[in-house]
Protein backbone atom coordinates (compact mmCIF):
# COMPACT_ATOMS: atom_id res chain seq x y z
CA UNK A 1 0.00 0.00 0.00
CA UNK A 2 1.21 3.47 -1.30
CA UNK A 3 0.87 6.80 0.98
CA UNK A 4 -0.57 8.51 -1.76
CA UNK A 5 -1.00 12.42 -1.99
CA UNK A 6 -3.42 14.16 -4.36
CA UNK A 7 -2.98 17.47 -4.94
CA UNK A 8 -6.09 19.93 -5.64
CA UNK A 9 -9.84 18.91 -5.32
CA UNK A 10 -11.21 19.67 -8.43
CA UNK A 11 -12.84 17.06 -10.38
CA UNK A 12 -9.48 15.83 -11.80
CA UNK A 13 -7.88 15.52 -7.76
CA UNK A 14 -11.23 13.85 -6.73
CA UNK A 15 -11.99 11.61 -9.45
CA UNK A 16 -7.83 9.82 -9.05
CA UNK A 17 -8.12 10.19 -5.40
CA UNK A 18 -11.41 7.59 -5.36
CA UNK A 19 -9.86 5.66 -8.31
CA UNK A 20 -6.35 5.05 -5.71
CA UNK A 21 -8.21 4.45 -2.43
CA UNK A 22 -10.05 1.65 -3.81
CA UNK A 23 -6.86 0.36 -5.49
CA UNK A 24 -6.18 0.06 -1.58
CA UNK A 25 -3.65 2.97 -1.21
CA UNK A 26 -3.66 5.58 1.83
CA UNK A 27 -5.04 8.37 0.19
CA UNK A 28 -4.83 12.38 1.59
CA UNK A 29 -6.19 14.95 -0.97
CA UNK A 30 -5.23 18.40 -0.34
CA UNK A 31 -7.16 21.44 -1.42
CA UNK A 32 -6.10 24.97 -1.17
CA UNK A 33 -9.83 26.13 -0.64
CA UNK A 34 -12.23 25.70 1.80
CA UNK A 35 -14.59 23.49 -0.20
CA UNK A 36 -14.19 21.04 -3.17
CA UNK A 37 -14.84 20.79 -6.19
CA UNK A 38 -12.91 23.23 -8.29
CA UNK A 39 -14.92 24.58 -11.17
CA UNK A 40 -17.31 21.97 -10.63
CA UNK A 41 -19.53 23.20 -8.23
CA UNK A 42 -21.93 26.09 -7.77
CA UNK A 43 -22.60 30.11 -7.41
CA UNK A 44 -25.57 30.68 -4.85
CA UNK A 45 -27.18 33.63 -4.41
CA UNK A 46 -30.97 35.37 -2.77
CA UNK A 47 -32.35 31.44 -3.87
CA UNK A 48 -30.76 31.53 -6.77
CA UNK A 49 -28.46 28.52 -8.01
CA UNK A 50 -25.70 28.52 -10.97
CA UNK A 51 -23.14 25.69 -12.05
CA UNK A 52 -20.09 27.44 -11.57
CA UNK A 53 -18.39 26.08 -14.61
CA UNK A 54 -19.33 22.58 -16.37
CA UNK A 55 -23.42 22.49 -17.48
CA UNK A 56 -22.84 19.35 -19.25
CA UNK A 57 -20.40 16.66 -20.76
CA UNK A 58 -19.38 14.78 -23.55
CA UNK A 59 -18.44 11.11 -23.37
CA UNK A 60 -20.96 10.44 -20.26
CA UNK A 61 -18.87 6.71 -20.52
CA UNK A 62 -15.95 8.30 -18.66
CA UNK A 63 -18.23 8.97 -15.39
CA UNK A 64 -19.99 5.97 -15.95
CA UNK A 65 -16.39 4.28 -15.73
CA UNK A 66 -15.51 6.11 -12.77
CA UNK A 67 -18.67 5.24 -10.99
CA UNK A 68 -18.02 1.48 -11.11
CA UNK A 69 -14.66 1.65 -10.85
CA UNK A 70 -14.49 3.42 -7.56
CA UNK A 71 -17.79 1.67 -5.26
CA UNK A 72 -21.17 2.18 -6.66
CA UNK A 73 -22.59 2.31 -10.22
CA UNK A 74 -23.77 5.90 -11.50
CA UNK A 75 -26.91 5.01 -11.99
CA UNK A 76 -27.30 4.37 -7.96
CA UNK A 77 -26.36 7.71 -7.09
CA UNK A 78 -26.57 10.15 -10.38
CA UNK A 79 -29.01 10.80 -13.31
CA UNK A 80 -27.26 11.51 -16.03
CA UNK A 81 -29.75 12.77 -18.68
CA UNK A 82 -28.95 13.72 -22.27
CA UNK A 83 -28.80 17.02 -23.34
CA UNK A 84 -31.62 17.84 -26.63
CA UNK A 85 -30.73 19.85 -28.62
CA UNK A 86 -27.19 20.03 -27.49
CA UNK A 87 -27.51 23.53 -28.07
CA UNK A 88 -29.33 26.12 -30.28
CA UNK A 89 -26.29 28.22 -32.53
CA UNK A 90 -27.72 31.62 -33.30
CA UNK A 91 -25.45 32.18 -36.56
CA UNK A 92 -27.34 35.68 -37.73
CA UNK A 93 -30.53 36.65 -37.14
CA UNK A 94 -32.43 34.62 -39.92
CA UNK A 95 -30.38 31.70 -39.37
CA UNK A 96 -30.66 29.68 -36.09
CA UNK A 97 -29.89 25.86 -35.91
CA UNK A 98 -31.01 23.57 -32.89
CA UNK A 99 -28.11 21.22 -33.18
CA UNK A 100 -29.67 17.55 -32.29
CA UNK A 101 -27.49 15.58 -29.70
CA UNK A 102 -26.45 11.87 -30.46
CA UNK A 103 -27.79 11.21 -33.77
CA UNK A 104 -26.01 11.74 -36.74
CA UNK A 105 -29.31 11.47 -38.86
CA UNK A 106 -31.14 14.11 -36.58
CA UNK A 107 -27.87 16.90 -37.17
CA UNK A 108 -27.93 15.69 -41.00
CA UNK A 109 -31.37 17.23 -40.94
CA UNK A 110 -31.65 20.14 -38.68
CA UNK A 111 -28.17 21.01 -40.47
CA UNK A 112 -30.36 21.27 -44.19
CA UNK A 113 -33.35 22.93 -43.22
CA UNK A 114 -31.60 25.84 -40.92
CA UNK A 115 -27.94 26.00 -43.57
CA UNK A 116 -29.43 25.02 -46.88
CA UNK A 117 -29.84 21.09 -49.26
CA UNK A 118 -26.58 19.90 -48.68
CA UNK A 119 -24.92 21.00 -45.78
CA UNK A 120 -26.23 18.35 -43.40
CA UNK A 121 -24.43 15.89 -45.89
CA UNK A 122 -21.49 17.83 -45.92
CA UNK A 123 -20.98 17.83 -41.94
CA UNK A 124 -22.03 14.33 -41.26
CA UNK A 125 -18.98 13.21 -44.02
CA UNK A 126 -16.87 15.80 -42.01
CA UNK A 127 -17.73 13.92 -38.47
CA UNK A 128 -17.24 10.34 -40.13
CA UNK A 129 -13.89 11.31 -40.83
CA UNK A 130 -12.99 11.31 -37.47
CA UNK A 131 -14.49 8.20 -36.64
CA UNK A 132 -10.61 6.53 -36.82
CA UNK A 133 -9.16 9.73 -35.48
CA UNK A 134 -10.93 8.73 -32.04
CA UNK A 135 -10.55 5.13 -32.58
CA UNK A 136 -6.45 5.27 -32.77
CA UNK A 137 -6.46 8.00 -30.06
CA UNK A 138 -8.50 6.62 -27.65
CA UNK A 139 -6.30 3.43 -27.59
CA UNK A 140 -2.81 4.86 -27.41
CA UNK A 141 -3.90 8.64 -25.35
CA UNK A 142 -7.01 8.63 -23.40
CA UNK A 143 -7.81 5.84 -22.41
CA UNK A 144 -3.90 4.57 -21.89
CA UNK A 145 -0.73 6.90 -20.79
CA UNK A 146 1.08 8.06 -23.93
CA UNK A 147 4.36 6.52 -25.17
CA UNK A 148 5.91 6.84 -28.61
CA UNK A 149 7.34 2.91 -27.76
CA UNK A 150 3.40 1.77 -27.73
CA UNK A 151 1.67 4.22 -29.63
CA UNK A 152 0.48 3.26 -33.80
CA UNK A 153 1.99 4.92 -36.33
CA UNK A 154 -1.74 6.61 -36.62
CA UNK A 155 -1.40 8.39 -33.32
CA UNK A 156 2.00 9.42 -33.85
CA UNK A 157 1.18 11.15 -37.29
CA UNK A 158 -2.03 12.40 -35.45
CA UNK A 159 -0.26 13.93 -32.49
CA UNK A 160 2.85 15.26 -34.47
CA UNK A 161 0.92 16.83 -36.83
CA UNK A 162 0.96 20.38 -38.67
CA UNK A 163 -1.91 20.86 -39.87
CA UNK A 164 -4.35 22.66 -38.22
CA UNK A 165 -8.47 22.65 -37.23
CA UNK A 166 -8.70 26.07 -39.01
CA UNK A 167 -6.78 24.23 -42.27
CA UNK A 168 -8.95 21.72 -42.13
CA UNK A 169 -12.78 23.55 -41.88
CA UNK A 170 -11.39 26.55 -44.73
CA UNK A 171 -10.54 22.87 -46.61
CA UNK A 172 -13.94 21.05 -45.65
CA UNK A 173 -16.19 23.94 -45.46
CA UNK A 174 -17.44 26.89 -47.97
CA UNK A 175 -20.52 27.34 -45.75
CA UNK A 176 -19.05 30.08 -43.47
CA UNK A 177 -21.81 28.75 -40.61
CA UNK A 178 -20.66 25.97 -40.89
CA UNK A 179 -17.00 26.98 -40.61
CA UNK A 180 -18.30 28.79 -37.30
CA UNK A 181 -20.01 25.66 -36.11
CA UNK A 182 -16.85 23.53 -36.69
CA UNK A 183 -14.71 25.78 -34.89
CA UNK A 184 -17.10 26.90 -32.08
CA UNK A 185 -15.76 24.04 -29.51
CA UNK A 186 -12.49 25.19 -29.35
CA UNK A 187 -12.89 28.56 -29.79
CA UNK A 188 -15.15 28.31 -26.46
CA UNK A 189 -12.61 26.73 -24.80
CA UNK A 190 -10.58 29.96 -25.35
CA UNK A 191 -8.10 28.73 -28.22
CA UNK A 192 -7.44 30.41 -31.36
CA UNK A 193 -8.06 27.57 -33.96
CA UNK A 194 -5.08 28.59 -36.15
CA UNK A 195 -3.17 26.52 -33.19
CA UNK A 196 -4.85 23.58 -32.72
CA UNK A 197 -4.55 20.37 -34.36
CA UNK A 198 -6.47 19.02 -36.72
CA UNK A 199 -7.40 16.10 -34.81
CA UNK A 200 -9.54 18.30 -32.04
CA UNK A 201 -12.01 18.67 -34.34
CA UNK A 202 -12.91 14.90 -33.59
CA UNK A 203 -15.34 16.33 -30.43
CA UNK A 204 -17.59 17.22 -32.79
CA UNK A 205 -17.81 13.33 -34.24
CA UNK A 206 -18.14 12.62 -30.12
CA UNK A 207 -21.17 15.17 -29.73
CA UNK A 208 -22.82 13.68 -32.60
CA UNK A 209 -22.27 9.66 -32.14
CA UNK A 210 -22.24 9.57 -28.09
CA UNK A 211 -24.44 13.14 -27.48
CA UNK A 212 -24.00 15.66 -24.58
CA UNK A 213 -25.27 14.75 -20.88
CA UNK A 214 -26.00 16.56 -17.98
CA UNK A 215 -27.03 16.03 -14.61
CA UNK A 216 -30.64 17.61 -13.79
CA UNK A 217 -30.06 20.09 -10.83
CA UNK A 218 -26.50 20.95 -12.51
CA UNK A 219 -23.31 19.42 -12.64
CA UNK A 220 -22.03 20.88 -9.88
CA UNK A 221 -23.91 18.01 -7.47
CA UNK A 222 -21.03 15.55 -9.04
CA UNK A 223 -18.55 17.25 -6.40
CA UNK A 224 -21.12 16.34 -3.32
CA UNK A 225 -21.67 13.03 -4.81
CA UNK A 226 -17.38 12.68 -4.98
CA UNK A 227 -16.46 13.67 -1.59
CA UNK A 228 -19.34 11.22 -0.39
CA UNK A 229 -17.28 8.58 -2.32
CA UNK A 230 -14.06 9.89 -0.74
CA UNK A 231 -15.81 9.37 2.58
CA UNK A 232 -16.64 5.63 2.13
CA UNK A 233 -13.57 5.00 0.68
CA UNK A 234 -11.44 6.46 3.19
CA UNK A 235 -9.75 9.29 1.88
CA UNK A 236 -8.36 11.67 4.15
CA UNK A 237 -9.33 15.44 2.79
CA UNK A 238 -7.70 18.34 4.32
CA UNK A 239 -9.28 21.46 2.91
CA UNK A 240 -7.22 24.93 3.38
CA UNK A 241 -4.07 23.15 2.45
CA UNK A 242 -2.20 24.75 0.23
CA UNK A 243 0.84 22.68 -1.84
CA UNK A 244 3.85 24.51 -2.21
CA UNK A 245 5.77 21.83 -3.23
CA UNK A 246 7.14 18.52 -3.91
CA UNK A 247 10.07 17.19 -1.66
CA UNK A 248 12.41 15.32 -3.34
CA UNK A 249 15.38 12.94 -2.70
CA UNK A 250 18.11 14.06 -4.90
CA UNK A 251 19.83 10.94 -4.90
CA UNK A 252 17.01 8.25 -5.59
CA UNK A 253 15.05 11.47 -7.88
CA UNK A 254 11.87 10.01 -6.07
CA UNK A 255 9.18 11.95 -4.27
CA UNK A 256 9.53 11.53 -0.77
CA UNK A 257 6.92 14.18 0.55
CA UNK A 258 4.68 17.16 -0.60
CA UNK A 259 5.64 20.51 1.54
CA UNK A 260 2.15 22.55 2.15
CA UNK A 261 0.91 25.20 4.46
CA UNK A 262 -1.77 23.79 6.68
CA UNK A 263 -3.42 26.71 8.94
CA UNK A 264 -0.52 28.59 8.27
CA UNK A 265 1.82 26.21 9.19
CA UNK A 266 4.07 24.90 6.61
CA UNK A 267 4.16 20.69 6.82
CA UNK A 268 5.79 18.16 4.97
CA UNK A 269 3.35 15.27 4.50
CA UNK A 270 5.12 12.24 3.45
CA UNK A 271 4.17 10.19 0.45
CA UNK A 272 5.11 7.54 -1.88
CA UNK A 273 2.82 8.62 -4.82
CA UNK A 274 1.68 12.01 -5.55
CA UNK A 275 -0.89 13.18 -7.84
CA UNK A 276 -0.34 16.60 -9.07
CA UNK A 277 -4.13 17.47 -10.23
CA UNK A 278 -3.41 21.37 -10.22
CA UNK A 279 -1.59 23.44 -12.54
CA UNK A 280 1.77 22.19 -12.30
CA UNK A 281 3.78 25.82 -12.66
CA UNK A 282 2.30 26.43 -9.12
CA UNK A 283 4.85 23.99 -7.91
CA UNK A 284 8.22 24.96 -8.65
CA UNK A 285 10.02 21.78 -8.78
CA UNK A 286 7.58 20.80 -12.14
CA UNK A 287 7.41 24.19 -13.09
CA UNK A 288 10.04 24.04 -15.18
CA UNK A 289 8.93 21.29 -17.45
CA UNK A 290 6.05 23.25 -18.28
CA UNK A 291 7.81 26.80 -18.98
CA UNK A 292 6.48 26.44 -22.76
CA UNK A 293 3.30 26.52 -22.32
CA UNK A 294 0.85 28.71 -21.14
CA UNK A 295 -2.63 28.38 -19.41
CA UNK A 296 -6.35 28.97 -20.71
CA UNK A 297 -7.69 32.02 -20.08
CA UNK A 298 -11.39 31.43 -18.71
CA UNK A 299 -14.25 33.31 -20.39
CA UNK A 300 -15.97 36.24 -18.61
CA UNK A 301 -18.95 34.72 -16.60
CA UNK A 302 -22.09 36.38 -15.21
CA UNK A 303 -24.63 34.65 -13.89
CA UNK A 304 -27.97 36.24 -13.66
CA UNK A 305 -31.53 35.66 -12.04
CA UNK A 306 -34.01 36.86 -14.51
CA UNK A 307 -37.69 37.46 -12.97
CA UNK A 308 -40.97 37.54 -15.02
CA UNK A 309 -41.27 36.08 -18.80
CA UNK A 310 -38.54 35.08 -20.84
CA UNK A 311 -38.51 33.59 -24.09
CA UNK A 312 -38.26 29.80 -24.32
CA UNK A 313 -34.87 28.44 -24.77
CA UNK A 314 -32.49 25.46 -24.70
CA UNK A 315 -30.04 24.28 -22.30
CA UNK A 316 -27.64 25.94 -24.14
CA UNK A 317 -27.87 29.32 -26.75
CA UNK A 318 -24.79 30.26 -28.57
CA UNK A 319 -24.54 33.75 -30.29
CA UNK A 320 -22.14 33.86 -32.51
CA UNK A 321 -20.83 37.13 -34.53
CA UNK A 322 -17.87 38.13 -36.39
CA UNK A 323 -15.12 36.89 -34.37
CA UNK A 324 -12.88 39.61 -35.27
CA UNK A 325 -15.28 42.09 -34.25
CA UNK A 326 -17.23 40.91 -32.05
CA UNK A 327 -17.51 38.51 -28.64
CA UNK A 328 -19.20 34.98 -28.92
CA UNK A 329 -22.00 34.64 -25.87
CA UNK A 330 -22.94 31.36 -24.80
CA UNK A 331 -25.87 31.64 -22.70
CA UNK A 332 -26.82 28.19 -20.13
CA UNK A 333 -29.96 27.92 -18.96
CA UNK A 334 -29.98 25.25 -16.53
CA UNK A 335 -29.65 26.97 -13.09
CA UNK A 336 -32.06 26.73 -10.15
CA UNK A 337 -34.21 29.61 -9.52
CA UNK A 338 -37.63 30.39 -7.06
CA UNK A 339 -40.96 30.25 -8.85
CA UNK A 340 -41.48 32.77 -11.81
CA UNK A 341 -37.62 33.36 -12.06
CA UNK A 342 -34.81 31.74 -13.76
CA UNK A 343 -31.15 31.44 -13.43
CA UNK A 344 -29.60 31.83 -16.46
CA UNK A 345 -25.26 32.17 -17.23
CA UNK A 346 -24.04 33.95 -20.01
CA UNK A 347 -20.45 33.22 -20.67
CA UNK A 348 -18.64 35.95 -23.40
CA UNK A 349 -15.63 34.67 -25.35
CA UNK A 350 -13.42 37.87 -27.09
CA UNK A 351 -13.64 41.19 -27.14
CA UNK A 352 -16.36 42.37 -24.92
CA UNK A 353 -16.67 45.89 -25.85
CA UNK A 354 -19.89 46.91 -23.48
CA UNK A 355 -21.67 45.05 -20.79
CA UNK A 356 -22.47 41.34 -21.15
CA UNK A 357 -26.00 41.68 -20.33
CA UNK A 358 -26.61 44.69 -22.83
CA UNK A 359 -24.91 42.52 -25.43
CA UNK A 360 -27.08 39.85 -24.76
CA UNK A 361 -30.05 42.12 -25.16
CA UNK A 362 -28.67 43.65 -28.34
CA UNK A 363 -28.39 40.22 -29.55
CA UNK A 364 -31.77 39.65 -29.46
CA UNK A 365 -32.27 38.38 -25.73
CA UNK A 366 -33.91 40.98 -23.97
CA UNK A 367 -33.96 40.37 -20.32
CA UNK A 368 -31.99 43.21 -19.32
CA UNK A 369 -34.47 44.88 -17.11
CA UNK A 370 -35.43 41.69 -15.54
CA UNK A 371 -32.73 41.12 -13.98
CA UNK A 372 -33.09 40.60 -10.50
CA UNK A 373 -29.67 39.12 -9.35
CA UNK A 374 -26.18 39.32 -11.02
CA UNK A 375 -23.05 37.50 -10.13
CA UNK A 376 -20.04 38.73 -11.94
CA UNK A 377 -16.74 37.22 -12.56
CA UNK A 378 -13.66 38.00 -14.25
CA UNK A 379 -11.46 35.92 -16.26
CA UNK A 380 -8.89 36.76 -13.26
CA UNK A 381 -11.55 36.17 -10.47
CA UNK A 382 -11.82 32.98 -12.15
CA UNK A 383 -8.51 32.23 -12.00
CA UNK A 384 -7.56 33.36 -8.41
CA UNK A 385 -11.13 31.55 -6.80
CA UNK A 386 -9.64 28.21 -8.38
CA UNK A 387 -5.81 28.74 -7.90
CA UNK A 388 -5.61 28.02 -11.52
CA UNK A 389 -7.13 28.24 -15.11
CA UNK A 390 -9.62 25.02 -15.03
CA UNK A 391 -9.60 24.75 -18.89
CA UNK A 392 -5.64 24.05 -18.28
CA UNK A 393 -3.36 24.44 -21.32
CA UNK A 394 -3.48 27.22 -24.48
CA UNK A 395 -3.13 25.17 -27.94
CA UNK A 396 -0.22 26.94 -29.17
CA UNK A 397 0.64 24.82 -32.14
CA UNK A 398 2.00 21.16 -32.78
CA UNK A 399 4.81 21.35 -29.67
CA UNK A 400 1.65 21.98 -27.17
CA UNK A 401 1.34 18.02 -26.74
CA UNK A 402 4.92 17.68 -25.72
CA UNK A 403 5.07 20.54 -24.07
CA UNK A 404 1.82 19.75 -21.76
CA UNK A 405 2.89 17.88 -18.69
CA UNK A 406 2.06 14.04 -19.31
CA UNK A 407 0.34 11.29 -16.59
CA UNK A 408 3.79 10.36 -15.62
CA UNK A 409 6.95 12.61 -15.02
CA UNK A 410 10.36 12.76 -14.86
CA UNK A 411 10.34 12.66 -11.03
CA UNK A 412 9.62 9.17 -9.25
CA UNK A 413 6.24 8.63 -7.75
CA UNK A 414 4.94 11.71 -9.11
CA UNK A 415 1.84 11.54 -11.97
CA UNK A 416 -0.45 14.80 -13.06
CA UNK A 417 -4.17 14.16 -13.64
CA UNK A 418 -6.87 17.12 -14.63
CA UNK A 419 -6.95 19.59 -17.35
CA UNK A 420 -3.56 20.82 -17.49
CA UNK A 421 -2.42 17.33 -17.81
CA UNK A 422 -2.86 14.67 -20.45
CA UNK A 423 -5.55 14.40 -22.20
CA UNK A 424 -6.27 17.85 -21.19
CA UNK A 425 -9.20 20.29 -20.38
CA UNK A 426 -13.24 19.55 -19.84
CA UNK A 427 -15.03 17.27 -17.77
CA UNK A 428 -13.95 13.87 -20.00
CA UNK A 429 -10.26 14.45 -20.74
CA UNK A 430 -9.98 15.04 -16.54
CA UNK A 431 -11.73 11.87 -15.88
CA UNK A 432 -10.37 10.00 -18.13
CA UNK A 433 -6.56 11.66 -16.87
CA UNK A 434 -7.43 10.16 -13.27
CA UNK A 435 -8.09 6.86 -14.86
CA UNK A 436 -4.58 7.21 -16.64
CA UNK A 437 -2.80 8.20 -13.45
CA UNK A 438 -5.13 4.91 -11.49
CA UNK A 439 -3.64 2.38 -13.95
CA UNK A 440 0.14 3.49 -13.74
CA UNK A 441 -0.09 3.37 -10.26
CA UNK A 442 -1.99 0.41 -10.08
CA UNK A 443 -3.39 -1.78 -7.23
CA UNK A 444 -1.48 -1.93 -3.55
C1 LIG B 1 -16.77 28.81 -17.02
C2 LIG B 1 -16.40 27.39 -17.37
C3 LIG B 1 -17.32 26.57 -18.01
C4 LIG B 1 -16.99 25.24 -18.31
N1 LIG B 1 -17.92 24.45 -18.92
C5 LIG B 1 -17.65 23.16 -19.17
C6 LIG B 1 -18.65 22.28 -19.69
O1 LIG B 1 -19.80 22.67 -19.90
N2 LIG B 1 -18.32 20.97 -19.91
C7 LIG B 1 -17.06 20.50 -19.63
O2 LIG B 1 -16.81 19.30 -19.84
N3 LIG B 1 -16.09 21.29 -19.11
C8 LIG B 1 -16.36 22.60 -18.87
N4 LIG B 1 -15.42 23.40 -18.31
C9 LIG B 1 -14.08 22.83 -18.02
C10 LIG B 1 -14.08 21.98 -16.75
O3 LIG B 1 -14.82 22.64 -15.75
C11 LIG B 1 -12.66 21.78 -16.25
O4 LIG B 1 -11.80 21.33 -17.30
C12 LIG B 1 -12.55 20.81 -15.10
O5 LIG B 1 -13.56 21.03 -14.14
C13 LIG B 1 -11.16 20.95 -14.48
O6 LIG B 1 -11.00 20.14 -13.36
P1 LIG B 1 -9.61 20.12 -12.61
O7 LIG B 1 -9.74 19.23 -11.45
O8 LIG B 1 -8.50 19.87 -13.56
O9 LIG B 1 -9.34 21.64 -12.15
P2 LIG B 1 -10.11 22.64 -11.19
O10 LIG B 1 -11.57 22.47 -11.25
O11 LIG B 1 -9.53 23.98 -11.51
O12 LIG B 1 -9.64 22.22 -9.74
C14 LIG B 1 -8.34 22.45 -9.24
C15 LIG B 1 -8.45 22.49 -7.73
O13 LIG B 1 -7.14 22.49 -7.19
C16 LIG B 1 -7.06 23.44 -6.14
N5 LIG B 1 -5.67 23.91 -6.03
C17 LIG B 1 -4.98 24.68 -6.91
N6 LIG B 1 -3.72 24.87 -6.48
C18 LIG B 1 -3.61 24.18 -5.31
C19 LIG B 1 -2.54 23.96 -4.41
N7 LIG B 1 -1.31 24.52 -4.60
N8 LIG B 1 -2.76 23.19 -3.32
C20 LIG B 1 -3.98 22.61 -3.10
N9 LIG B 1 -5.02 22.80 -3.93
C21 LIG B 1 -4.85 23.57 -5.02
C22 LIG B 1 -8.01 24.54 -6.57
O14 LIG B 1 -8.43 25.33 -5.46
C23 LIG B 1 -9.14 23.74 -7.21
O15 LIG B 1 -10.12 23.37 -6.28
C24 LIG B 1 -15.72 24.73 -17.98
C25 LIG B 1 -14.78 25.56 -17.32
C26 LIG B 1 -15.12 26.87 -17.02
C27 LIG B 1 -14.13 27.73 -16.30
Amino acid sequence: MARVVVIGGGFGGLASAARLAKLGHEVTLLEANASLGGALGYVEKDGFRWDAGPTSTLLPAVIRDFFRKSGRAAEKEIDLVPVEPARQHRFDEDTVLDLPSGSRAAQLEAIDAALGAGEGGRWASYCDDFAEVWEALRKDYFERPYSREHASKETKALLDTKFTLHKLVEKEFKNKHLRTLALHQARFEGHEPRNVPAWVGMWSYIEQNFGSWTLPGGMGQLTGVLTERLRTRGVTVITEAEADDLVVDVVTNKVTAVRATIAEVETDLPADVVVVAIDPRRLPTLAKLVERTMPVIPPVVSHIGVVGDVPELPHEVVLHGDPTKEPTLILRTNGAAPDGAHAWTVLGRGQLAEDIVTSLQRRGIRVRDQVEVRVDRSPRDLVEDWNGSPQGVLWQGRGTVKNRIGTSTPVGGVYCAGAHAAPGGGLPSVGLSAALVAQLVGPA
